[in-house]
């Protein structure tokens, strides 16, 4: 899913809790369910083993990019309209959160062979419910839905 949903769930998480190591890990677990749920990415970065292919790398890349952007752009404007406020355990959770991705973007960037693994273990998470995956339109769909109701959650906690 994209980052900025991701984040969104950071922030449900941090909310929940003043431990920044439990923040923190229970960003990571969440962002790996998030991904079991079929979201469409795969359709637009297919790669055979991950990202292994220089297109696809920089089409993610570019995606990031432009994803980290919003995700910034809405947290601040969250932050700004005073939906959540800020703590060491919502940072950590935002972090954990968005941490698997830039892991999978540090092994686009150099390669390396146990990076290799565990990109390949990220990838595989996407079909741990469903072999099927969603269109790239019912994805988007899907991410939206998530989008909002985290911003909901958020505004109502
Ligand atoms: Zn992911």
């Amino acid at each position: 899913m994209f980052l900025t949903v991701h984040s969104l769930g950071g922030i449900i998480i941090g909310q929940q809790t003043e431990n920044i190591w439990l923040a923190f890990l229970t960003g990571i677990f969440f962002h790996f369910f998030l991904d079991m749920i079929p979201h469409g990415d795969d359709k637009i970065i297919v790669g055979k083993d991950g990202m292994d292919e220089k297109k696809n790398a920089i089409l993610a890349f570019k995606m990031g990019a432009v994803d980290g952007l919003i995700m910034i752009g809405l947290l601040s404007g969250l932050y700004f309209f005073n939906l959540f406020s800020l703590s060491l355990a919502v940072i950590a959770a935002v972090i954990g959160s968005v941490l698997p991705d830039f892991i999978t973007t540090l092994y686009i960037l150099t390669k390396n062979k146990i990076l290799k693994e565990y990109v390949s273990f990220h990838w595989k998470i996407h079909f741990a419910f469903s072999k099927s995956t969603v269109s790239i339109k019912t994805g988007m769909l899907i991410q939206v839905v998530f989008l909002f109701t985290f911003i909901s959650i958020i505004k109502f906690l």
